[in-house]
């Protein structure tokens, strides 16, 4: 049974994923008096299922230009202010392990508990108050301070920071709360959608794809202002693995995405190498790519043939082909099965420091709910860090 109990703070921190403790945390050590509200029953899920269960919490590479947003500027005075090395230091401090796996990818030698066990150490330090499980039923503006509305009772606090994630994995707590308090107060919002998702393909593509399930091509894949050079994976339903999941942030639903299934090698003199050989194209192409790779492609383009079958212009044709394959997924997997969400409170009416609505003092954006979207490798949480951090010294 809750007791009712209405309480008078400095800061309320809505959400106790990473940016919010990163926020609490903070906020609480500089001597605010700081209340989180978490609504969901059980703390750090979401880091507690990431990275395989090991948190990919940073990459030491992060910079703005890891980032996707309406804005790509807002990000770069809190990447700043509060480092990847920043973040390894407190992980240091709790002598948490750690390695890099690639591409300067950090994730926990152990497991992504040690590191919710240690933000929660730190909103304990910072003597932050808890309310969890607690939705919140509304929020109100009241002169200069703010009102929360908890079946919990009421908590008056100076900031109110909202940190209540994306739309992503509902199931663990995703709500568009923080959308909703954003248009409340006049803020925009640029439209969400799932990002860092697996990409669907349609029932043609399906047919010849499909049975490739479990296959992985290292690819150059190409879509819009993104190029990534990774593993892409077939799956049962289209396409997955790091080449797509980072590309399905910059895919419009309408563009396909070109694919190079060749990256650093010369199609045209490759295959004009074996112009005159007697080996079929597709075991000519097994020598760079999966065979089973190789004989869905050819045959899906009827050129399961020898080599000297084919004219000069065919061959140069494939060998174009090879390099920009033009693939239209059907869709994304959706929420269930994104990392982020794509879009969020517009950051224009944000400040970059205090991640404060400029136009509402006191009310703070922080962490995914915010349009900044990381690449996949450490960067979301990374956000999640620096933006909880610019908020907690600010609020
Ligand atoms: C499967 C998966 C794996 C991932 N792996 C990685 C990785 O390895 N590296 C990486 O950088 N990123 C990864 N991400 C992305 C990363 O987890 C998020 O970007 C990050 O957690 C965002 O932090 P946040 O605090 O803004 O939001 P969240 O972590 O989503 O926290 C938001 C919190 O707010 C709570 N909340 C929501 N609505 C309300 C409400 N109305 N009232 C009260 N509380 C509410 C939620 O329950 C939640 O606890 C992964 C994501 C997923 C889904």
């Amino acid at each position: 049974m809750t007791t009712r109990r209405d309480v008078r703070c400095d800061v309320v921190v809505i959400g106790a994923g990473a940016a919010g403790m990163m926020c609490a945390a903070t906020a609480g050590l500089r001597g605010r008096r700081v209340l989180l509200i978490e609504h969901y029953p059980v703390l750090g899920e979401k880091i507690r299922i990431s990275g395989g269960g090991r948190c990919n919490f940073t990459n030491v590479n992060a910079g703005p230009g890891n980032f996707l947003s309406q804005n790509p500027d807002f990000c770069k005075s809190a990447l700043a202010r509060y480092t990847p090395r920043d973040f390894v230091a407190l992980m240091e401090r709790y002598r948490i392990g750690y390695h890099e796996k690639k591409l300067g990818q950090l994730f926990c030698d152990d497991t992504a508990r040690d590191l919710i066990a240690m933000l929660k150490a730190e909103c304990d330090r910072g003597h932050v108050l808890w309310r969890m499980p607690c939705p919140v039923d509304g929020i109100a503006h009241e002169g200069a301070v703010w009102r929360i509305a908890t079946p919990m009772g009421a908590v008056r606090a100076d900031s109110v920071v909202i940190a209540t994630g994306g739309l992503t994995v509902p199931k663990i707590g995703a709500t568009p709360f923080g959308y909703r308090i954003a248009e409340q107060f006049g803020l925009a919002v640029v439209a969400p959608s799932p990002a860092l998702v697996p990409l669907a393909l349609p029932p043609d593509a399906l047919l010849r794809y499909g049975d490739l399930a479990g296959v992985a091509v290292d690819v150059e894949v190409t879509c819009g202002e993104g190029r990534f050079r990774e593993n892409l994976l077939f799956t049962h339903r289209g396409l997955s693995g790091p080449a797509i999941l980072q590309i399905s942030s910059y895919w419009n639903g309408k563009a396909p995405l070109s694919i190079d299934v060749l990256p650093g090698i010369d199609a045209e003199t490759f295959l004009g190498g074996e112009r005159t050989s007697p080996a079929r194209l597709d075991n000519v192409l097994a020598r760079r790519l999966p065979q089973r790779f190789a004989q869905a492609w050819c045959a899906a383009r009827e050129s399961m043939l020898p080599m000297k079958q084919f004219s000069e212009r065919r061959l140069r044709d494939i060998a174009a082909q090879l390099q920009n394959w033009a693939l239209l997924p059907s869709g994304t997997l959706g929420y269930n099965k994104a990392e982020v969400t794509l879009g969020g409170v517009d950051t224009r009416g944000l400040s970059s420091k205090s991640m404060a609505a400029t136009n509402v003092p006191g009310l703070h954006f922080i962490g995914e709910v915010v349009d900044v979207t990381g690449w996949l490798g450490g960067y979301n949480f990374q956000w999640a860090w620096s933006s909880g951090h610019a908020a907690g010294m600010h609020a």
